[in-house]
């Protein structure tokens, strides 16, 4: 598909790293599937996987841990 925010490149899909903030926490996950652009590196997630990433990043802050690093686990 084409990027809508550099409106110029196309993107492939890959793998690429998503930071989330909640309140205070702060979720890295890493090696999440995504489209992502050749131009400018914007990412693009599937309605399911940001589904899971978004559900993931909620749970670490009902944790209250500062900051986690997750790998993404389909
Ligand atoms: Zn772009």
């Amino acid at each position: 598909m084409k990027c809508t925010i550099c409106k110029t490149g196309h993107t492939h899909l890959g793998i690429t790293t998503v930071t989330l903030q909640r309140d205070n926490t702060v979720v890295v996950i890493r090696d999440v599937p995504a489209e992502i652009c050749e131009d400018c590196g914007e990412y693009y997630l599937s309605e399911p996987v940001a589904r899971r990433v978004y559900a993931d990043a909620d749970e670490s802050a009902h944790r209250h841990v500062e900051v986690e690093i997750q790998r993404y686990a389909a």
